[in-house]
């Protein structure tokens, strides 16, 4: 089969959803029996996103070999069902520092290096080296966007180079809503239409993102402006549940439109499958990247694709100096609680309270990373009398350093890409509640961190063997690190040091976090 490109350009303002229409497209086609695979491209400097604030740019998503990549990664992994690697995405800083060495090298052989042919070439290289059926390329930012330009005019380039009857450009674009005169404006999305055209691509479907339902009077203007016959601009409103998405393409015909106008033959026909039951059971996520939902995508997207309410978030730092019976005030009435990854001191004090209440009143926990470092912390302090126990990370001076960076960071400068990143294999000791949850001894899962907790000066305040019978905080995982502790005493109270939350998937949601829903459904 001839390979298929469909390119997808977003209009007006970012955050509309694209990587979700676009994961949607994927996961429609994908189930005829199409092979579908994606490229993210970040018209951003960075060279990943592993530097990048959550507060600012949403979760870091981590990939099986240790790429730090966009959230949107995470969408193609849980609507595919399937693992992405580095090869996946591509960033304006991979692509430029890419070029300049070559430059250094002499491989331009004294030609003047310029934006056009070089710097589109390399890109247009990363293209040429998918392989699949379809190739979906998702572009980031919007149209008009200074960074983006060279991506567009590389994509432009590529589609006459594979033939324009291979390639499909899908613009996503939003539709406001103006209460004021009760109408729906579409002038946003004529000029982000213009914007694109100036770039030379003529959009071949355009999906209108809104909050509400488009008259069809709407949908008939942007198909006017956007010079597309009108059975190719589609509506796209707000739904509760985005797996409902794919489905929502099929009823509207979006996939059959796009196979027809690719030439595609599909081998089986349409099958979606996606959670729609939803228990209320309510979680508390206490973490400290509250300025965008997005912050924790991959823990919030992990309980509701186990068929459960998303956690509701809450400010660490708020519960940072509240005596027990106020954070009794403050999580009561949460069936169980989450405390997720992050970095740094900020709000880390509020995180151990709360762990100090989920023990001392077994209230289901689950610690992700920097949460099961505060739960050996908690445990050091409060359990095993170590006073003051810490991390180094936030407290270099801690006489008890129970958690410590890890031997081959000590020697790292930069910090990017340099934490212990990606899948490793890892032992669960039998007789642990996570052997139970698992039901086998080995398994893989992805990590993102540089401190560890240190066993070689804490190991007597431990149980690191099932033949241990004493109520211990015990190691239940190990590799060449700790990688997981209980207390079996306890409903659920188990922490990890990898991030079970980047393996979940629409048809396979993560044991553990199965396994502690269920346990806070019974509460
Ligand atoms: N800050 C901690 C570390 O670097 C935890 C990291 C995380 O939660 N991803 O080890």
């Amino acid at each position: 089969m001839i390979v298929k490109y469909i390119a997808i350009t977003g209009g007006v303002i970012s955050g509309i959803g694209k990587g979700i229409t676009a994961a949607s497209i994927g996961a429609a086609l994908q189930s005829y029996g199409l092979d579908v695979e994606v490229l993210k491209i970040d018209p951003y400097l960075n060279v990943d996103a592993g530097t990048m604030n959550p507060n600012q740019h949403g979760e870091v998503f981590v990939t099986d070999d240790g790429y730090e990549a966009d959230l949107d990664l995470g969408h193609y992994e849980r609507f595919l069902n399937r693992d992405m690697t580095k090869f996946n995405n591509i960033t304006a800083g991979q692509i430029y520092s890419s070029v300049i060495q070559k430059e250094r090298a002499g491989d331009y052989l004294g030609a003047t290096v310029q934006m056009i042919p070089h710097v589109s070439n390399e890109i247009k290289a990363r293209l040429a080296r998918l392989k699949g059926d379809v190739i979906l390329i998702e572009i980031g930012g919007t149209v008009g966007d200074i960074e983006s330009e060279i991506f567009l005019e590389a994509v432009r380039e590529f589609s006459m180079d594979v033939g324009r009857e291979n390639f499909l450009f899908v613009h996503v674009t939003y539709i406001p809503y103006l209460k004021i005169t009760n109408e729906f404006k579409t002038k946003p999305t004529q000029n982000s239409l213009q914007l694109l055209r100036r770039t030379g691509i003529v959009p071949d479907l355009i999906v209108l993102r809104s909050e509400e339902k488009l008259p069809e009077s709407t949908i008939q203007k942007v198909a006017l402006f956007g010079g597309v016959k009108i059975d190719s601009v589609f509506g796209l409103e707000d739904v509760s549940n985005i797996y409902s998405i794919p489905q929502k393409i099929h009823d509207e015909g979006m996939d059959g439109m796009i196979m027809h106008k690719l030439n595609i033959t599909p081998s089986k026909s349409f099958e979606w499958h996606y959670p729609d039951f939803i228990r209320d059971v309510k979680i508390a996520m206490v973490g400290k990247y509250l300025a965008t939902d997005d912050a924790y995508k991959s823990v919030l997207e992990s309980v509701f694709l186990c068929g459960y309410k998303k956690p509701e978030l809450i400010d660490a730092e708020s519960l940072e100096n509240l005596d027990q019976k106020h954070v009794r005030d403050k999580l009561g009435r949460y069936h169980g609680i989450i405390i997720p990854g992050g970095f740094g001191k900020r709000g880390i004090e509020g995180m151990i309270n709360v762990i100090k209440y989920a023990r001392e009143n077994d209230v289901p926990l689950l610690g992700l990373c920097l949460g099961m470092q505060l739960m050996t912390i908690e445990y050091a302090r409060n359990v095993a009398g170590l006073a003051g126990a810490n991390s180094t990370e936030f407290d270099p001076q801690t006489p008890y350093p129970v958690i410590d960076l890890m031997e081959d960071q000590k020697r790292k400068m930069n910090l990017g890409g340099t934490m212990r990143l990606g899948s490793d294999e890892i032992k669960i000791l039998s007789g642990s509640r996570l052997y139970e949850i698992y039901g086998k001894e080995t398994v893989k899962e992805r990590h993102r961190h540089r401190y560890e907790i240190n066993l070689e000066d804490f190991k007597n305040i431990f149980k690191i063997s099932s033949l241990d019978k004493s109520d211990k905080l015990f190691i239940s995982a190990t590799s060449k690190f700790a990688e997981a502790v209980e207390l079996q005493n306890k409903k659920f109270f188990i922490g990890v040091q990898f991030h079970p939350e980047y393996r979940s998937k629409i048809s396979s949601p993560h044991p553990i976090f199965l396994n502690f829903l269920k346990t806070c459904e019974k509460e």
